[in-house]
This record gives structure tokens, sequence and C-alpha cells, in this order.
């Protein structure tokens, strides 16, 4: 407890601002052995026979010479704690509280060989002593092997790779080294951080970021003298590889490739990415070098193999984390349901809102996530008035992409020093940009991977000290999900990040670039894969030319200009709501599948628990135009889907069920609409929808069912397929780390390559890109899931938050469950 400030006041009005926990300030000694903080001679006699303090009503109170006054007393985050775990309008809704123990550091001595100029600089910034997964990641490194470390948010991870590398230069100033990050601001960050490494020691290492922001006339000198190099993958894709006679020397002498947030490298992204590494390893080869790949990772399920993948070298497994910890509380927050029918709960922004008040009020540091940069503007918007009447300006910031540098850097500072208390941020802070550790996190929604909550719940975590960590669900399938199953989210991380480097579309693109570089001879592979098949087919398309026994690049482009990391192959459709025609404003986005059925014209659409009527969709903009509205109704839109097996790669067979993956094509067309009526799921009209047929070619996992379910009418059956289809979409993303809007399902009652009832999950991206597959793996587990998601769901006949809405049978819940238990007997029959 420390008595912190004396303000105004006179005579016997007067407040005093205490600090600490409620408990520390009761237990403690009378006041007055701490009068001689207090600036006043008059007021410190006043408090000289303080004889006790008084607490009532959530209000501190002081006798003071026969007098009660009322003291303005700063609650602690252990206070707001207390006062959560009493206040019913908070404690009915924390579904789950649970308790992380702190941990002690555990270290080892700096290694013998350690250069002492090296040694010097770390000691001068207060390291004594090494965590033990940073020692063992420098002898890992030194000895020449490959590794990936998991490293928590605020463990510690830049020494992982600094070390290594700062240690080999120190020995060999020719030595060079790649750092990759994924995204710009990162890798700024990282530059900074550790120039003060650098300067603090005096040690003769240069290192430069290379990004779209270096200026032309330093450009030359990363090239020819930059030890360090810093990028991000875009930069190496579309400057770097396609110049590399530019960078002769840091090829010749590259020694060791960084890459950090490893897992960031999923899906359509680390499918590029993986190509881009066989690329730069390529040319590596051909200056002959041969680096150590160092890459770092948050907590997923498979951070090795993902390492392997998108590297093509054997890694070490570091995971041996020394960093210390304080106590971390880590509460679910499920928000009241205002709508039963349809199992819709308070909008998770409003409750943030009240959550996040009750901290910053009390000037207890608070970081903010939310999932969209619109949210993130919305409760800056609500929290403003908290600034305005209490904390004053600038004490709660925004953050997001988009901003500025300079104005990234002041946030970050200012968060660092304390003179922030609140950030509202989207998952740009989840990564490891450095703003010193909060008291408090508070994330609006389920981050979408259980890797993302914990990385943005490391946000908040002294060192020394409790925290605590508030996740506040919405009423979103997956959402609800892991807010009922706590003990899914802190059991092992389930989660697999995907990657598939063959994918043949993304392979094609980046064998263009490879062929640009360096000419591919006719018994090169591409990393691990044989690749003369497309290089003759690209000699048909008259993009290469073959001469003797080499391929040549002969077209006038150049390929890497047309070719985005990022992207998927499809854009989204973006939402707008125009209720207030003076203040349009974007509300969300909608991959384009998904928007056949749920933003055509007059469709009502639901975000945040409100309902919108889109009011006009423009398909070629890829624009959605929504309006507020209040009716009685929803609206369910038939998509015509064909789906058909083209080959059958994998196939496990039991006695009831056949489980099989390969490659299909789906043709989607939304038909018509129906508007249900709540309660009653009466028809209440219907409409025609006007909008193009799609097609796509991907990969697929399938089940079907052999006999078991000949004992349903076929009614039923049909019910119960799409019900299961529906929740098995929601589940899907907890096993493999996608968005929901990258795997579809398609229930087929008699598929038409077996005749049999068939579910098939398909990757929303041509080619596929291995959540399918990830699929066909697991399927008796996502099953399981599946089931045990629908059966703890509230809601007594299904809603959209389990079986959806599309079947109008008041047993189409029961009948899903039943179903979902004799495929998951199926898929475990002998
Ligand atoms: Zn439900």
């Amino acid at each position: 407890m420390a008595l912190k400030k004396w303000p105004n006041g006179s005579g016997t009005e007067f407040s005093l601002l205490l600090s600490g926990s409620l408990s520390d300030i009761l237990s403690a000694p009378p006041i007055h052995t701490y009068r001689i903080l207090c600036r006043s001679k008059l007021k410190s006699s006043l408090l000289k026979n303080t004889p006790f303090l008084h607490y009532e009503n959530e209000r501190l109170f002081a006798k003071i010479e026969s007098e009660v006054i009322f003291l303005n007393w700063k609650k602690d985050v252990l206070d707001v704690i207390n006062q959560l775990k009493a206040n019913p309008s908070y404690k009915n809704n924390i579904v789950s509280w649970h308790t992380i123990s702190e941990q002690k550091a555990k270290t080892l001595p700096f290694p013998d060989d350690i250069h002492p100029d090296l040694s010097s600089s770390l000691n001068s910034r207060g390291i004594k002593e090494l965590y033990t997964h940073q020692q063992v990641a420098y002898t890992t490194a030194m000895a020449g092997k490959s590794f990936t470390a998991v490293t928590p948010t605020a463990s510690g991870k830049t020494l992982c790779y600094n070390l290594p590398v700062l240690q080999t230069i120190l020995h060999d100033q020719s030595a060079r080294a790649l750092y990759i990050f994924p995204t710009k601001a990162l890798a700024q960050d990282q530059k900074s951080e550790m120039s003060e490494l650098i300067d603090a020691a005096g040690l003769p290492i240069n290192s430069y970021t290379y990004d779209g922001d270096t200026p032309a006339n330093i450009r030359q000198k990363v090239r020819k003298a930059g030890n360090i190099v810093i990028t991000n993958p875009d930069m190496l894709h579309s400057a770097i590889l396609p110049h590399h006679t530019k960078w002769v020397s840091l090829f010749e002498n590259l020694k060791f490739i960084i890459l950090d947030e490893l897992h960031i490298y999923r899906g359509v992204f680390g499918s590029h990415v993986a190509n881009v590494i066989r690329r730069l390893k390529r040319i590596c080869r051909f200056y002959g070098s041969d680096p150590v790949f160092i890459c770092t990772s948050a907590t997923i399920a498979n951070p090795k193999e993902l390492g392997e993948k998108l590297t093509g070298n054997r890694m070490e497994l570091i995971d041996n984390n020394g960093a210390p910890r304080g106590k971390k509380h880590f509460i679910f927050y499920n928000p009241p349901i205002v709508n039963k029918q349809m199992n819709i709960r308070r909008s998770a922004t409003l409750e943030v809102r009240k959550l996040a008040g009750e901290f910053l009020k009390n000037k207890i540091q608070t970081i903010i996530f939310a999932r969209s940069r619109v949210r993130v503007e919305i409760i800056l918007t609500y929290l403003s008035e908290l600034v305005r009447s209490q904390l004053g300006p600038k004490s709660i910031r925004g953050y997001r992409g988009g901003y500025l540098p300079t104005q990234r850097r002041e946030i970050e500072k200012g968060l660092r020093n304390g003179d922030i208390y609140g950030v509202v941020s989207t998952n740009a802070l989840e990564l490891g940009v450095d703003i010193g550790q909060l008291q408090v996190c508070i994330m609006t929604g389920y981050p979408g991977t259980i890797a993302s909550a914990w990385q943005q719940a490391g946000r908040a975590g002294r060192r020394m000290g409790e925290s605590l960590v508030i996740m506040v669900a919405s009423s979103a399938p997956l959402d609800q999900y892991v807010i009922e199953n706590p003990q899914y989210f802190f059991s092992q991380s389930p989660e697999t990040a995907r990657i598939n480097p063959d994918n043949l579309i993304i392979l094609v693109d980046h064998i263009k670039c490879a062929a640009y570089e360096l000419s591919f001879g006719t018994d090169e592979t591409f990393g691990e894969m044989d690749v003369q098949e497309i290089l003759e087919f690209l000699t048909e398309e008259r993009v290469l030319h073959q001469n003797g026994d080499k391929w040549y690049w002969m077209n006038d482009s150049f390929p890497a200009h047309n070719i985005s990391l990022r992207s998927a192959s499809q854009e989204n459709v973006v939402i707008i709501d125009q209720t207030d025609r003076s203040n349009v404003k974007v509300i969300g986005e909608m991959d384009t599948f998904s928007a056949l059925t749920l933003l055509h014209d007059e469709a009502i659409y639901l975000h945040q628990g409100i309902q919108y009527q889109v009011e006009y969709l423009d398909w070629d903009e890829k624009k959605a135009f929504v309006a507020k509205v209040d009716v009685d109704y929803f609206t369910d839109a038939n998509l015509a889907v064909q789906l058909r097996v083209l080959e059958e790669d994998k196939r496990k067979e039991t006695f009831a069920a056949e489980i099989a993956f390969g490659d299909v094509t789906v043709n989607a067309m939304a038909t018509i609409f129906k508007k249900i009526k709540f309660e009653t799921h009466e028809n209440i009209g219907s409409g025609p929808i006007h909008l193009p047929e799609m097609e796509l070619h991907t990969s697929a996992a399938w089940l079907s069912m052999n006999k078991e379910l000949s004992e349903y009418e076929l009614e039923d059956l049909e019910y119960g397929m799409i019900g299961a289809a529906h929740a098995l979409k929601a589940i899907i993303p907890l096993f493999a780390m996608c968005d929901p809007g990258d795997i579809h399902t398609v229930p087929q009652v008699k598929a038409a390559h077996n005749d049999k009832p068939t579910i098939f999950i398909y990757d929303q991206y041509p080619g596929g890109i291995g959540i399918s597959d990830k699929v066909y793996e697991m399927m008796t587990e996502i099953i399981a899931e599946t089931k045990s998601m629908i059966i703890n769901c509230p809601c007594e006949s299904g809603c959209p938050s389990c079986i959806g809405t599309d079947t109008s049978t008041i047993r189409a819940k029961e009948i899903t469950i039943d179903l979902l238990s004799k495929m998951y007997d199926a898929t475990i029959s002998q």
C-alpha cells in the first residue's frame, strides 16, 4: 500500500488517494505513519491520530478526529477481481474462472564460448543469465542445426536468434543473416530492439531493414554491407530473390535465416511462403551457402512439423520455456441471452465496454482486443466518454494496421512507461511488438484460434503480481463452443497449422518465379517436388523454353509482380451499413460463397445480434448495402450445390463407413429464399435470387455411411445431415487453424459417386490448402466434438450456434445428435 497524492481540499473536506489492494489498506497501520508523504503540515497533523479505516458499499472512509470522511481510493486489479466475483451483474455471466499459477525463472549461465563483447552488452541491459530455452537455442544453432522454438509472449524469444547470430558475426565479419518477419511493422520493431543491443556494446555489426520504405540511396549499402538484413516475405518474393545478382555477398555468406511468428504462415499465405523459401534455398545453393533456419512459434499442435514443411529442413524442437510469469486469472465471460429463439446474446462489444470501464477508471493498464478495425473504432468511441470525464486526453488509444509508424512507436512507448492506461487493438498487437506487460487483457470475442487467444492473453501478465484475462464471447458458434468448453481450451493445444506447398496453382506461380531467377536443370527438383512435368507444361505455354539440359525463362514480363502471397483466389464481399445515409460505414465482410445465401437482395443479415436487411447486393463490385430493420422473421436461402468427386486419393474403411480424401468440383447456385417467422417457423414469403453460378476445383474429405442409417425416414436423414454439416463447419477451425470461411460442408443423402449418405468437407480455395486433409486424419475426433457441442448448446430444438436453422422441424436437434452418434460409432467400428 502506498499513499500517493495529497490533492486539494481544506479543513476536513479533503480526499486522499490511496493505492494498493483493499485488504492491504484495511490492515495497514494507522495512517499517521505515512504522514511524511503528505505535503501539507496542517493536513498531516489532522491525520496523526487516525484510528481506523472503514469500507462500506465500495467506498472507503476514515475516521479523523471524530469526523468520518470519504477517501478517494484507487482499486487495484485484485480489488476489481473481487468486485467481479461479488457483483451479480458480472458474476452470473462468468462461465469459468481458471487460475494459472506463477512460475519462477529457470536459468542457466552464459555459455563459456560467448564473445566477451556480447556478454558485456547483455550485462549492460541487465541480463546476467539465460533462460533455459535461450541457452538450448544458442547451443543448437551453434552446432549448425535448424530448430523451431515455441515461445509464448514475453518470454525473451529474440535472444533465441540474436545470440547465435551476433556471436557468429563477431567471430566472422563476413557472416550474414536474413531475418524474415510476417509484417513490415514487426520488422521495424525488431530493428530498433537489435540496434539497442548492438549499440550498447558498440559492436561492429550492421543491421538494416529492407522493405518498401527503404530509401533508394541506402539500398545499395544494405545489399553490400548489411550483416543482418531484416525483411518480410513479400519483399523477399518480389524484390530480393528476383534481383539476387545484386545480393551476392548476402547469399554467398548467409549463415542464418530467421523465421519469426511461424504460426502466421499457414493456409494460402503459408503455402506461398513455403515456395518462396524453396526459391531462397535454391539461390543459396547456387551461391554455395547452406544456412541454418531458426524459427519461433506460438503454441500450436505441430510447430516442428510446420517448421519442416515450410523450410524443407529437419528441425529440432525447443519448448523448455524458462521465462518467469506471475499468477494469472483467465475468465470466460458469456453475455446473457437476449433472444431465446435464435439463442442470441447481448453484444460482446457492450459487455467489453462495461468491463473495460471498471479497470480503466481505476487506472489499471488494460488492453482490449477486437477482431476488426471497425470494432476497434466502436469500442474507442464508447470509452472516449471515460477519457473526457476522468482520465484525460491520450490516456486510451487505438492501435491497428494503417497507423503511421511514428504514431505506433508513440503508443508503444506510452504503454511501456505507463502514460497510456488503455489500448484498443486489432490482432496487430498480438505479435511481438514490445509494449511491456499490462495488467488486464480483454478479448472482444474469441480471436479465432487458441494460439491467437494465448498470444493476446500473454499481453497481460507481469513477472511479479497478478494479472487478469477476460474473454467475452459473441453469439457465433465457435465462440459459444469455446466458452462452454474451457477444458478443451486449457488442455494441450489441439490446433494444427496446415499448409499445402504443393497446391498446383501456387506451385506453378513460384516455378515461374524460380525459372526467372535461375534456369532449371532437367534433373532438378523444387524442394522435394519433381517438377519436370510442370516445366514441360510451361514450355508448351511458351513461358519457358528448353535448350540442351536447361529450361530458361522467355517471357518479357516479371512474374513476381503479378503474384501476391496473401490474397486468396476470390475477394470477399464488403458489408456496408447505410441505415444513416450521412454516416455510411463498413461493418464486416464475407466470403463470396457464403454471400450467395446470406447477402442476396432482401436477405436478413444478423450482425452482432442486430438485424439488417440487404437493400442491394452489387455482385460485380462485391459490396452489400444493408440497413437496420426490426422484423420477426429470418431468411433462409436455397443453395443448389453440386459436388462431384473427381479422384479419390486416400481411403479408410470400417465395417459401417468409409472415410476418403480426394479432388472434387463444386458448383453452387443460389436459387430462392424464404422468409421464416421466429418461434412458429412458418413460411411467410419467398423470392428468387439472381446471382451467377460459382465453380471450384478443390480438395475434400468425406464420410459415407454404409447401412446403419437405413432405419431413418428419408426426411429425417436429410434433416440430420443438414444439421450435422452445419455444426461440423463450425467445429473444424478448432482442429485446423483456419477461418470459418476457409471450409465448407455439403451433405448428400445419396452421393453420386457411391450412392451412400455422405457429408463432404472441402477447402474453399482452388486446389486446396491442406485443411480437409487434416479433417480426413481426424474425422472421428471432429465428429465427437461436434456432437458434444450440439448437446451442450442451451437451445431447445436447434439454433444458429449449433445446427443452424435450415430445417424446420423441432426434432432436428435430436435427430442430428443421434445421427452424429451413429457416424461416430461407424468410424470406429471394426
Ligand atoms: Zn443451439
